[in-house]
């Protein structure tokens, strides 16, 4: 009894602390243990936050996911995405090629995302050099440049998220004029995972301090950026409650930062034969991740779960405290995650309203940036976002689509 009324104190004290800003990461991992009836009351926590700060609204965003290249320098135990171009299912897409499928995507399924997902530096392969000196390409990050502005030149409304790895600030640069937001995930704030044997072993721009400096690049460019975490791949719960820290600690800091991923790793048929420190993350474990993470962030930004990685539970993540649930295709599959399919957008409604919320349509820029505009979106993707919004700066409801 003494025991159970000390841990009750203890795990008070830790939300207490969490809820005024006077944490340790110490806490953190206590909230990161909870079981039984102190998880319900963790989730009544943070769900009552997200409900302050975000009302009855959770938001997703209908994109296509173009893997421009799925050739990849770095090699991370867990990774389905990943090839060398000695594969034979590598892939580097003619720019023509994905604009017009882009193009074809957009008129049939009104996507507003195009997701430009790739693999890091593929250039390091003389095979991928040769390729695009053929095509005319100095490197691959004038070829990407290349296809963004041909993409926006030839489509009307896609806006693109541009998720290819961490960037140096002249690349980052170059590329601003047509992005409306960049994606790079933390994963982890450990270096740990970097030695040998360890997930990040063969990928040294995983490195935290490279991520982090991405971040602080997208606030020199003023550009909106998604990070996150990845769990379940080889990390303690000591370094999670870490990585939380350091994300909290960005988000005080920087404004470009305006979604947060909580990430699980779920097995794929490559990574289940890569990766001996990954392991599946239990639905218990998530929710309490993503409500210790909503504790922490409070209203400093967005955060969001995938939902195909949490098929036939994901409603649940409502309870934790998501207001997002990231990018949904109503036409590719998720590459990275291969076999998890994205629910569909009639699914994500009925489960978002049996929880008692409204779903919208957002785009892959957030209200907040919309609404400052002039600072965050560039002068030649700004029509185009002024055009797709309402008066919330979610897609306005004539230009969104309901399933
Ligand atoms: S996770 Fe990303 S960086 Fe790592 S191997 Fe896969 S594509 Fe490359």
């Amino acid at each position: 009894m003494t025991t159970g009324l000390t841990e009750t104190r203890s795990l008070l004290k830790s939300i207490y602390r969490l809820l005024s800003g006077r944490y340790t990461v110490s806490d953190i991992v206590n909230l990161l243990h909870v079981r039984g009836s102190f998880l319900a009351e963790l989730l009544r926590v943070s769900s009552s936050l997200r409900d302050e700060y975000f009302g009855n609204i959770i938001t997703y965003s209908r994109k296509a996911f173009v893997p421009l290249t799925n050739i990849c320098a770095n090699a991370c135990s867990y990774c389905n995405f990943r090839r060398t171009p000695q594969d034979a299912d590598a892939v580097l897409m003619r720019i023509e090629d994905a604009v017009e499928l882009v193009r074809k995507w957009e008129a049939k399924y009104n996507i507003k995302e195009v997701l430009v997902c790739t693999g890091e530096r593929p250039d390091v392969y003389p095979e991928v050099r040769d390729k695009l000196k053929m095509w005319g390409f100095r490197d691959y990050i004038e070829y990407v440049y290349s296809f963004l502005e041909r993409l926006i030149k030839r489509t009307s409304q896609v806006l693109p998220h541009v998720n290819i790895g961490y960037l140096s600030f002249e690349d980052a640069k170059l590329l601003r004029p047509y992005v409306a937001s960049f994606g790079l995930m933390l994963e982890c704030a450990t270096v740990r995972l970097l030695n040998p044997g360890m997930p990040h072993a063969s990928s040294p721009t995983k490195h935290p301090r490279l991520r982090v400096e991405f971040l602080y690049t997208c606030e020199r460019l003023s550009v909106p950026v998604t990070t996150g975490i990845l769990v379940g791949i080889g990390e303690t719960v000591d370094e999670i409650a870490r990585s939380i820290h350091v994300l909290s600690t960005l988000c005080r800091r920087l404004t470009c930062i305006q979604e947060i991923i909580v990430q699980n790793y779920m097995p794929g048929e490559r990574s289940s034969r890569t990766c001996a420190t990954c392991r599946e993350v239990l639905l218990q474990e998530m929710l309490r991740l993503l409500a210790v993470t909503r504790i922490v962030i409070r209203d400093l930004t967005s955060i969001q779960a995938p939902p195909n990685l949490a098929p036939g539970t994901y409603s649940l993540y409502i309870l934790a405290g998501i207001n997002d649930w990231g990018g949904i295709s109503p036409v590719t599959p998720d590459y990275v995650n291969p076999g998890y399919r994205w629910p569909s957008i009639r699914e994500l409604r009925k489960a978002t309203e049996d929880m008692g919320y409204i779903l919208r349509e957002r785009l892959p820029i957030y209200p907040k940036y919309v609404r400052e505009h002039r600072r965050w979106v560039s002068d030649i993707l700004r029509d185009r976002v002024l055009s797709l919004v309402d008066e919330t700066n979610l897609v306005a409801p004539d230009r969104a689509s309901t399933d």
